[in-house]
């Protein structure tokens, strides 16, 4: 319809980091303790109404294991956004987040949204990614960022409105 925009939106970061979470608690509200770990990657599709259009999100949620890895290009490809998620109770998560910029900067579109959400921010008690030092990461490498929980859904829906904002408009 009128002001519909196509959007196809790539989630990145390592295993186990939330990816698959995010995607389920925004596109079904849902939230699973024991989430499957996921093969290859998942397609969904969501919309999502912004001020002035209708956002069709079409959203491939990769695995994150290395061994995965030479298909990543696969899915950020023509992407017009990505999310790099990393789990704020590991560094390691962290570091492999930066890794997906990194490449994303190098092989990915150029106009590509991307956003930072460093994931389990109900797990404030085991955190170890300060997010001071996420934040200035983020501010350094033009991402926008936000720290989210699947669990919760805090921050969830946001994410995603705030990068369709951010889309440009045909
Ligand atoms: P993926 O490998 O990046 O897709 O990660 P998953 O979505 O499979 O999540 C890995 C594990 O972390 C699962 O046991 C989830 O239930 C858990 N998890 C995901 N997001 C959150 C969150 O925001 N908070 C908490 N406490 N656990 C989470
Ligand atoms: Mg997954």
């Amino acid at each position: 319809g009128q002001n519909t925009l196509n959007a196809k939106l790539v989630l990145l970061g390592d295993m186990g980091a939330g990816k698959s979470s995010l995607v389920l608690r925004f596109v079904k509200g849902q939230f699973h303790e024991f989430q499957e770990s996921t093969i290859g990657a998942a397609f969904f599709s969501q919309t999502l109404a912004v001020n002035d259009a209708t956002v069709k999100f079409e959203i491939w949620d990769t695995a994150g294991q290395e061994r995965y890895h030479s298909l990543a290009p696969m899915y950020y490809r023509g992407a017009a956004a990505a999310i790099i998620v990393y789990d704020i109770t590991s560094t390691d998560s962290f570091a492999r987040a930066k890794k997906w910029v990194q490449e994303l900067q190098k092989q990915g579109n150029p106009n590509m949204v991307m956003a930072l959400a460093g994931n389990k921010a109900d797990l404030a008690d085991k955190r170890v990614v300060p997010v001071e030092e996420a934040r200035a990461y983020a501010e350094e490498n033009g991402l926008f960022f936000i720290e989210t929980s699947a669990k919760t859904a805090a921050n969830v829906n946001e994410i995603f409105y705030e990068i369709a904002k951010r889309l440009p408009r045909a």
